[in-house]
């Protein structure tokens, strides 16, 4: 097959001058400071997007201030109303916003049009719920009456204020879709700042933000470099950062936040993700769910699967099935229809995997299948796998967010959950086996936010997901979110 014709819309928009997204609109580029975004699939310059100054930061956040002001008093079902508009035009624009994304990312087109659309709207649809569903409780104070006086208290929810949403460019959509429409169904503003490599597709979601009804400066999105996400967090306007990225990125933005003025985090951060399969496991699934486990995005996800412990006696047979997968799986443009596996997303990030395969070269990690750069225009690796020599081998402990499989064998079931949770992150974790009460008996011992069975790396908008130890700092999704973007008010009255 041959890659899908550009629509004219996604020539026309990489071809603006883009500005930042305030107070419900582009303002002008910036004639100096500019970011080229490159296209991973061929190294090509497509467009040019402005390095955000003090200045526009400031303009940035005194939008998002008045929007809060204007939002924050629309009422739950409004709010609602508009979240679901925007879903609506997700969804109508959906070839344009998954040709722009496949065109930063690299992201094969198929993923873009089912996750950083589809996935992105029914998230956003799920959000949009919540609006009219933000509670308080009443409550009975216990305190002594001395002249008959009585007491009753309640609380209120109330939204947090400015949120700064930073975000990584592994799913750039749908992560930004993920903080906008928590900070919007509860009554925050908010400003996006994408990462340099993917800043497009989101402001375009913007226009379409303003044109599904809501209030100029509800969202604002700046883009520009890391200096442009730590002035946001220091900025004396904004009340609350949701951050998703990397550890060491994760751990200066908490510090950053504290420090300036004890500012409201939360921190979804990287993984070193662990399967276990359990001896009962059938062979065939545990091969073609290690390719949804590790190989989907090029494993550029953050719940994605790095390292894979198998019986002993399973060991070869399950990594000689899964080679023989993943010499199937067809590499090529991301804009043709049956590419499968498509390049990873920027020159830097492709450099860093080159240098893994480095490192297992001389560690003497034994290199199952692929372990190579792939020789051709754009930012390609070969999808790979690794058998590790022992435990603390580099593979098996650094996150290389990238097409990497490393295992290693265990004898015993203790040997197992050791080594599942022998990491300093705890994102997500899974175990293979058709004998559910082992499952259960194995789930409590696992540390990790979200433990799937007999699947991997699917999300739900209605699970909650966040990372224990390394991993982060509070959850997405569910009824959890609310903690994070609502502040308790405690109202007490005396009658
Ligand atoms: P980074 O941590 O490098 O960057 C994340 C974002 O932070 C980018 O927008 C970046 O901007 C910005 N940034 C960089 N420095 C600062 C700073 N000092 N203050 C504020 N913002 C800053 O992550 P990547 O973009 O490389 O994404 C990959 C990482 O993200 C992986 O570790 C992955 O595991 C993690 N991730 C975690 C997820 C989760 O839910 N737990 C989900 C997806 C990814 P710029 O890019 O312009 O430098």
């Amino acid at each position: 097959m041959s890659d899908v014709v550009l629509l004219p819309s996604v020539n026309k928009f990489l071809g603006r001058d883009h500005g930042h997204y305030i107070d419900g609109g582009f303002s002008a580029g910036s004639p100096t400071g500019k970011i080229t975004v490159v296209n991973p699939a061929d190294g090509e310059a497509i467009a040019q997007v402005s390095e955000a100054t003090l200045g526009d930061i400031d303009h940035a956040v005194a939008s998002a201030n008045a929007g809060f002001k204007v939002w924050s008093k629309t009422s739950p079902a409004a709010r609602a109303a508009v979240l679901f508009k925007l879903a609506d035009l997700l969804e109508r624009n959906r070839e344009e916003l998954a040709q722009l994304e496949t065109c930063q990312s690299g992201k094969i087109i198929q993923i873009s049009r089912a996750f950083e659309v589809d996935q992105a709207a029914h998230f956003l649809r799920y959000y949009a719920g919540w609006a009219t569903k933000i509670t308080g409780e009443t409550i009975t104070p216990s305190l002594p009456s001395f002249a008959g006086e009585r007491y009753t208290a309640f609380t209120l929810r109330e939204p947090v204020g400015v949120v700064v949403g930073i975000v990584p460019w592994n799913f750039s959509t749908m992560i930004a879709i993920w903080k906008l429409a928590s900070a919007l169904t509860t009554g925050c503003s908010i400003i996006i700042k994408p990462s340099e490599f993917t800043p497009l597709t989101i402001l375009r979601i913007a226009e379409l933000a303003t044109e599904a009804g809501l209030p100029p400066g509800a969202l604002n999105v700046v883009t520009g470099s890391g200096a442009a996400g730590k002035a946001l967090i220091e900025h004396a306007g904004t009340n609350k950062v949701s951050f998703t990225g990397s550890v060491p990125t994760g751990i200066a933005v908490g510090k950053s936040a504290m420090e300036a003025k004890l500012t409201r985090s939360t921190l979804e951060l990287g993984g070193k993700n662990s399967v276990g399969f359990l001896r009962d496991v059938d062979l065939d699934k545990a091969a073609d769910g290690i390719i949804e486990a590790g190989f989907l995005h090029s494993g550029q996800i953050c719940a994605a699967a790095e390292r894979f412990f198998a019986h002993r006696s399973q060991i070869e047979p399950i990594m000689e099935k899964l080679a023989q997968r993943l010499a199937t799986l067809k590499i090529g443009s991301p804009m043709d229809e049956s590419t499968q596996f498509g390049p990873v997303t920027n020159k830097q990030h492709q450099q860093k995997l080159a240098g893994f395969f480095e490192t297992a070269r001389a560690e003497n990690s034994t290199i199952v299948y692929g372990g190579k750069v792939i020789d051709r225009p754009g930012c390609y690796v070969e999808p790979t796998i690794i058998l590790a020599n022992s435990a603390s081998d580099t593979l098996l402990n650094e996150e290389t967010f990238g097409p990497i499989a490393t295992f290693l064998p265990y004898d015993t079931e203790e040997e197992l959950l050791h080594l599942m949770n022998d990491t300093p992150y705890g994102l997500s974790a899974s175990i293979w086996t058709n004998d559910l009460s082992k499952a259960l008996r194995l789930i409590p011992e696992i540390k990790a936010g979200t433990v799937w069975v007999n699947m991997h790396t699917l999300l739900d908008p209605a699970v909650p997901f966040g990372g224990v130890k390394a991993s982060g700092i509070g959850r997405e999704f569910g009824a959890a979110f609310l903690e994070d973007y609502t502040e308790l008010k405690s109202v007490m009255i005396r009658y």
